[in-house]
């Protein structure tokens, strides 16, 4: 999944979620990434969330708008991500094969990560330059 977040001068949100699909996505899946809610959620009066991993998992919680809400109600992009992880992580009896991560932004221009697993990489632009960032994860 390439998933992409973005904040204006203006503080104007955007965002966008693209995938090739969970092993490269079998004829009529669908997967989270085209879900608004799922795989990407925006308000403009919080900020924005988009997801990777499997797809499945994310729809099940409506992921991206429950890290999004979570934000509405106070929490840090980073915190909210990681509470949605968990609240999946839970769902699921082992977590050895699952990966699921969530990139969040608020209208402030805060960010933050969570991943089950490492691997999950995002790259950050702004007034600093280009800086690659490893997602903070459980394992
Ligand atoms: N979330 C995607 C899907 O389930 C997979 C991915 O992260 O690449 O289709």
């Amino acid at each position: 999944t390439i998933s992409m977040l973005a904040l204006d001068s203006q503080g104007r949100l955007a965002g966008a979620c693209t995938t090739s699909g969970a092993a490269w996505k079998m004829h009529g899946r669908i997967g989270d990434s085209p879900i608004i809610g799922a795989g990407l959620f925006l308000d403009g009066e919080v900020g924005g969330a988009c997801a990777t991993g499997l797809g499945e998992a994310v729809i099940r919680v409506a992921g991206s708008a429950m890290v999004v809400e979570l934000m509405r109600n106070g929490m840090s992009p980073g915190d909210a991500c990681k509470a949605i992880v968990e609240r999946i992580a839970a769902k699921h009896p082992s977590v050895a094969d699952l990966q699921v991560g969530f990139l969040a932004l608020d209208k402030y221009g805060n960010y933050g990560s969570y991943a089950i697993h490492k691997g999950f990489n995002f790259a950050v632009y702004n007034n600093n330059g280009n800086t690659l960032i490893d997602a903070v994860s459980k394992y």
